[in-house]
């Protein structure tokens, strides 16, 4: 499998002098295509940091990031534009994906108007997002806060998903959720992969969630990726101290 992202020593550093501090230091990951990559690690570890890293949402103060092989840290206008169209955000809070004041339809479409596509196909990518999502088409003409919390993350699903992403950054999606729900939309994730050989980052605080769903786990640890390899090696043979910890804290029920 070829690699879709390369996270070559990026660090990004926040404030100046003796307020500084290192969010990301000198963090490298590589995701291959079609795979999902957990990324775990307690909070504040980093993990958004460098989800905005990969979004272009900012620049980092030293290292490069490569999508398909090309350096997108200097990316400008309409490849930069390009780049959002091909990577998509799920946030933990639904809030952060959807403005509550525009119907589902419009938050579906609102990336697709601004990568250009036509009304017409516009209307076919909104239908068939809700519906591959296990919405119905009515849903469109609503707004978020008629959904339950788990109905809401779908409809970020959707969004992230109307767009043909190749690669979707998942941060923390279903770490608000109802237990029961949280398997709910973590299948629905699996079988949205299987379907469109889509690429996953997905970032959690919950190991038991990561090996759920993760082919590969990276493991974050004060800025830093400590461990990095299949969810059974990290499960089964956590070699950095701050992994066993980890996974010490998880109910025994999930253990393997
Ligand atoms: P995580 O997502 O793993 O909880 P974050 O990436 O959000 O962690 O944060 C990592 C560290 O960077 C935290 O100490 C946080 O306070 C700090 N941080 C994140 N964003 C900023 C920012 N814009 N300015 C200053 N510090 C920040
Ligand atoms: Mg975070």
């Amino acid at each position: 499998m070829t690699d879709v992202l390369r996270v070559n020593d990026v660090t990004q550093r926040f404030g100046h002098g003796d307020a500084a501090m290192t969010a990301l230091d000198d963090v490298s990951l590589r995701v291959r295509r079609g795979e999902t990559l957990g990324l775990v690690g307690e909070s504040g570890s980093g993990k958004s940091t460098l989800a905005r890293a990969i979004l272009l949402m900012r620049k980092p103060t030293a290292g490069t990031i490569e999508f398909d092989g090309v350096d997108i840290t200097g990316l400008r206008g309409r490849a930069l534009r390009r780049h959002r169209r091909r990577v998509q955000m799920v946030f933990q809070d639904p809030n952060d994906s959807l403005d509550p004041r525009f119907s589902v339809a419009r938050s579906i479409a609102e990336p697709l108007v601004a990568a250009g596509v036509s009304p017409k196909e516009r209307r076919r990518r909104i239908a068939d997002s809700l519906d591959r999502v296990g919405l119905p088409m009515e849903a469109a003409g609503r707004y978020p806060h008629e959904f339950s919390g788990g109905q809401r993350q779908r409809i970020a699903i959707a969004r992230a998903m109307a767009a043909e992403p190749e690669f979707v950054v998942l941060d923390e999606p279903t770490s608000a959720l109802d237990v029961s729900v949280q398997a709910q939309v973590l299948n629905l994730l699996v079988q949205l992969q299987n379907e469109t050989g889509v690429t996953y980052l997905f970032i959690t605080h919950n190991l038991s969630v990561v090996h759920h769903i993760a082919h590969r786990v990276a493991v974050m640890h004060q800025g830093r990726v400590v461990e990095e390899g299949t969810g059974e090696q990290v499960m089964n043979a956590p070699e950095h101290p701050y992994t066993q910890r980890l996974l010490e804290s998880m109910p025994v029920l999930y253990r393997t």
